[in-house]
């Protein structure tokens, strides 16, 4: 039965019971129309109603200011590792373009001549790399528009004897060079590394200030569990499947001067020419934003399903908005360090203290061995605590503390490690 098992999963995850509840019926039947949301058009007024509510409710929760855009995408995360490659390289080249047609004039052949040259020298893409997502990012990226162009500004394996589970001093990090009107085509960061277990304990200094290049945010498995400084972003993205909804639709927050009039993408021929990447239609923002992302079919209802997470949000804290959701976070995810710290020699937390995740909990039982952590995981079961088994690149096991996980669920998971180191 549902209400008595407390899931850990790391995505999908748990949703919360009264949405799923609401889910099911809406389903069947929508607003009493005798279809139901499946079945309905994504140009309906319903579903356009459902858009701007689900979009209302994120705006609220995170405060996002007037001049950044909302997106839905059929996506996936890692569907954005390529839409923010594709859109911000265009967006960089199309800048170098005009500023050299300004110099030279009309001569085409000329101002292609001197594009490839700059192209050739100044094009780079800076990746932050401290966990297995941004690796995967980073790699997407060296495999569209060449690796070349990838600078990876920090590979945090390589402070950590192969492993990740830090993030090396700022001081460490090699980031192309930033002068007004110059520097990378974006950088690119993963907020919280679901698998690993490693969350950035704040916004990055060096990626701050008056002329910060262009920042990419991946928050898939922190989303809407604290306070965020969204004008710090270029782009912030996320799948759904973890804190906000069910698989199926990404989340972009996009500061709107990336988007036309403001900035104009390089033309395809021109992108070919240079041999950049074009990229496909449905990840190309300047068409979801014109098209309210309704440029193709929006599985509408798992906008509904993220939509209702977001309202109860906003609904059951207030003014205090994400706040509210980042205190009960923080608490949730101290009780559980707290008790593997308190039995440290049965429990080793994977990451460093200084960048433990709120979101993954990532840790071994007797140091990993395997049959004692096969057994933890067979009495976690049997109290009804599920999906701790670890992700398989790292191995041990991984509490993952979504919002829909509730207080009780934490405080459940800590009664069974309590349990287990005394046994
Ligand atoms: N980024 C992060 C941080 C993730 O945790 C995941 C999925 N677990 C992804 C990207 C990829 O998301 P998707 O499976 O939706 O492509």
């Amino acid at each position: 039965n549902r209400s008595d098992v407390h899931y850990f999963g790391a995505g999908p995850a748990p949703l919360p019971t009264p949405v799923l509840e609401q889910a099911a019926q809406v389903l069947l039947n929508y607003k009493d129309k005798g279809i139901g949301l499946c079945e309905i058009s994504h140009r309906s007024p319903e579903a356009n109603e459902i858009l701007t509510d689900a979009k209302q409710s994120l705006t609220t929760l995170l405060d996002i200011p007037d001049d950044y855009e909302i997106l839905f995408l059929q996506s996936g995360g890692s569907g954005e590792f390529s839409a923010t490659v594709y859109n911000l390289v265009s967006i960089w080249v199309e800048k170098k373009r005009a500023k050299i047609a300004q110099e030279v004039g009309d001569d085409q052949a000329e101002v292609l001549k001197r594009l490839r040259k700059v192209v050739d020298e100044e094009l780079k893409l800076d990746y932050l790399v401290t966990g297995s997502w941004s690796l995967k990012a980073s790699q997407e990226a060296a495999r569209l528009v060449g690796s070349k162009y990838v600078n990876v500004a920090v590979d945090a394996r390589k402070a950590n004897g192969g492993k990740f589970g830090v993030i090396p001093p700022e001081d460490q990090w090699r980031l192309t060079p930033r002068t007004s009107g110059s520097g990378p085509a974006l950088a690119y960061f993963c907020d919280n590394e679901t698998v690993d277990g490693v969350e950035f304990p704040s916004f990055p200094h060096s990626l701050d200030g008056d002329d910060a290049p262009l920042v990419c945010g991946d928050m898939s498995s922190n989303f809407i569990s604290r306070k965020v400084d969204v004008r710090k972003y270029a782009i912030i993205f996320g799948g759904a499947q973890k804190n906000i909804g069910n698989t199926g639709i990404a989340i972009v927050i996009i500061r709107k001067s990336l988007l036309p009039p403001h900035s104009t993408p390089a033309s395809p021929d021109l992108l070919r020419e240079l041999g950049l990447p074009v990229g496909p239609i449905v990840l190309d923002y300047p068409t979801i934003a014109k098209n309210n992302s309704l440029y193709n079919t929006l599985p509408i209802f798992d906008v509904w399903v993220a939509g209702q997470v977001m309202a109860g949000l906003v609904h059951a804290y207030g003014t205090k908005r994400i706040g509210g959701q980042e205190e009960i976070s923080n608490e949730k995810a101290q009780l559980i360090y707290d008790v593997l710290d308190k039995y440290s020699q049965i429990y080793r937390v994977v990451p460093d203290k200084s960048v433990r995740s709120r979101m993954n909990i990532c840790f071994r039982v007797h140091g990993g061995d395997a049959d004692k952590e096969k057994a933890f995981l067979v009495g976690a079961e049997k109290k009804g605590l599920l999906g701790l088994k670890g992700h398989r690149s790292v191995g041990g096991i991984r509490a993952s503390n979504y919002n829909a996980v509730s207080v009780e669920g934490a405080k459940k998971l800590v009664a069974y490690l309590e349990e287990y180191a005394q046994s």
